[in-house]
């Protein structure tokens, strides 16, 4: 059997980075920048004032309380023309260009006004205080936003006081996906006593969707290989195609042999890893083909292993993190065989603080109910020894969604 490291090694390697193209910065949360975001002005312009006050001349501050000419008033938006010459002042507010002459803000808390005067009574005469340099937050050309980042709104924000309307992310990757089986309806459709509803696809659908790829459900293919091959020519043009079902060793398992007779090169991989080891991977021409299992759990979780990474790969998503934490667990495993566990679990905080994941009793590969209900994935790896509660393991968690703010 293949680990799942080596498998995913093999599937990526299948994969590069697709194109770039250029969306409205309004339309860019979520998506992958292609290329980086460069600060096209410096911002602040020029030295403005952080804080409304008085901008003065820090010498003129030395001895408290001062009394200074107030010369003119500046506010964000406008530029003075006046220059503050020794024991002189000028009204400012926060945002507005410190005018010549000033070198420090005193702010009005700490002034008293009287007619064309302003006493300042109390504050450090800093140089500099309360005042934001020319290029404080960023500097023309510098780098803001490397590529491979999925925008997150405080980079649309950046991005966008950089001055660029427009950034070029990455094509969303285009994923068909393809369930097959004869006992499968359409949620909503009526049941007959030996049909199930047809949730994989739906259910991948929407993890491609939230992973930033383009998801396109080719719906239902029946356990004939005219149905399949039919079905198969509906992911024409798609970057990768997914099928469930089908993929194991029974008679009525025929994926494998129609995407064959259409020329495709596959390898049917079994893996080292409950739930989900039959998982089948190669190209059908130029298209490359992931099959998944068909039991609701197993493709679930090896899509989260396989599916993802390929689409963050399709992306140029650079991603820091493995995707695994460690937490203490609640309940006492059992040593592990040769198969690589993902174990349903909840994940709650002990009393100190510490994560603590506890697996569903239950493991069936069938039960949507209960990954539905898992916060993470207890990670036990092939051979672990028997381990007691409160022991640290590797946890994969499933509620951290694709996107951030
Ligand atoms: P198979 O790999 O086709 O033998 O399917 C394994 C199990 O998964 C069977 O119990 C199928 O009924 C079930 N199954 C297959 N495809 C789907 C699907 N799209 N939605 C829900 N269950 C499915
Ligand atoms: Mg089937």
């Amino acid at each position: 059997m293949l680990s799942v490291a080596d498998a995913t090694r093999s599937i990526l390697a299948a994969f590069q980075p697709l194109a770039g193209e250029v969306v409205g910065i309004d339309r860019a949360l979520g998506r992958v920048l292609a290329l980086p975001v460069t600060a096209r002005l410096n911002q602040p312009p020029a030295a403005v004032s952080a804080m409304d006050g008085y901008a003065v001349r820090a010498v003129d501050i030395t001895r408290l309380p001062a009394r200074l000419a107030v010369i003119g008033t500046v506010a964000a938006g406008t530029v003075s023309t006046g220059s503050v010459q020794p024991g002189q002042s000028m009204r400012i507010f926060t945002g507005a260009i410190l005018p010549d002459g000033a070198d420090s803000i005193v702010i009005q808390e700490n002034c008293d006004r009287d007619g064309d005067v302003v006493v300042v009574r109390e504050g450090s005469n800093t140089l500099g205080q309360h005042v934001r340099a020319a290029g404080n937050d960023f500097r023309l050309g510098e780098i803001g936003i490397d590529a491979g980042r999925l925008l997150t709104a405080r980079d649309i924000a950046l991005a966008a006081a950089m001055n660029w309307p427009s950034v070029t992310v990455t094509r969303r990757p285009r994923v068909a996906i393809l369930s097959t089986g004869d006992e499968l309806q359409h949620p909503g459709e009526p049941l007959g006593p030996a049909q199930i509803v047809a949730s994989n696809g739906i259910g991948l659908a929407a993890l491609v969707t939230a992973c930033g790829g383009d998801a396109i459900n080719l719906g239902i293919a029946r356990d004939t290989m005219a149905d399949l091959d039919r079905a198969l020519d509906g992911a024409q043009g798609a970057d990768l195609l997914v099928t469930t079902g089908g993929a194991s060793v029974g008679e009525l398992d025929l994926i494998q042999q129609a995407l064959k007779d259409k020329g495709a090169e596959l390898d049917f991989w079994k893996i080292a890893m409950r739930p989900g080891k039959p998982v089948m991977f190669g190209e059908l021409g130029a298209l490359p083909v992931l099959g998944l299992p068909g039991n609701p759990v197993s493709a679930l979780v090896t899509a989260t292993l396989f599916l993802r990474p390929v689409i963050d790969r399709l992306l140029g998503r650079v991603t820091s993190e493995t995707g695994s934490i460690t937490a203490k667990l609640g309940v006492a495993l059992k040593a592990n065989d040769q198969r690589q566990d993902y174990l349903r679990a909840t994940v709650s905080r002990g009393a100190d603080g510490s994560l603590i994941a506890s697996p569903f009793p239950k493991q069936d590969s069938a039960m949507l109910s209960l990954i539905a209900q898992a916060d993470a994935l207890i990670i036990r790896p092939p051979h672990a020894p028997a381990a007691s509660a409160g022991e640290l393991t590797e946890i994969m968690p499933l509620n951290s969604g694709c996107l951030s703010i």
